[in-house]
């Protein structure tokens, strides 16, 4: 496996790292499994994967819309 150079600072090796990353949303908490994100050994800025940022997103968005027709129809009392 080949080892990306950090986009931040140029300098440092970025290492993959798989975590489970929970999000909050009106007091409610979405869990997103097999996040991805590359943290860079020299600055330690975390890189989140682009399939992993696409996913996370239409997952939250997906969890947000739910929230709010949730809200709406007062299930949530
Ligand atoms: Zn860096």
């Amino acid at each position: 496996m080949k080892t990306k150079n950090c986009p931040i600072c140029g300098a440092g090796k970025l290492k993959k790292k798989v975590e489970t990353e929970s999000f909050e949303y009106k007091g409610q908490t979405k869990v997103i499994p097999n996040y991805i994100t590359y943290a860079c050994s020299e600055c330690g800025e975390a890189i989140v994967d682009s399939t992993t940022l696409k996913e996370s997103g239409k997952m939250l968005e997906d969890f947000k819309l739910k929230m709010e027709v949730a809200f709406d129809d007062e299930i949530f009392r």
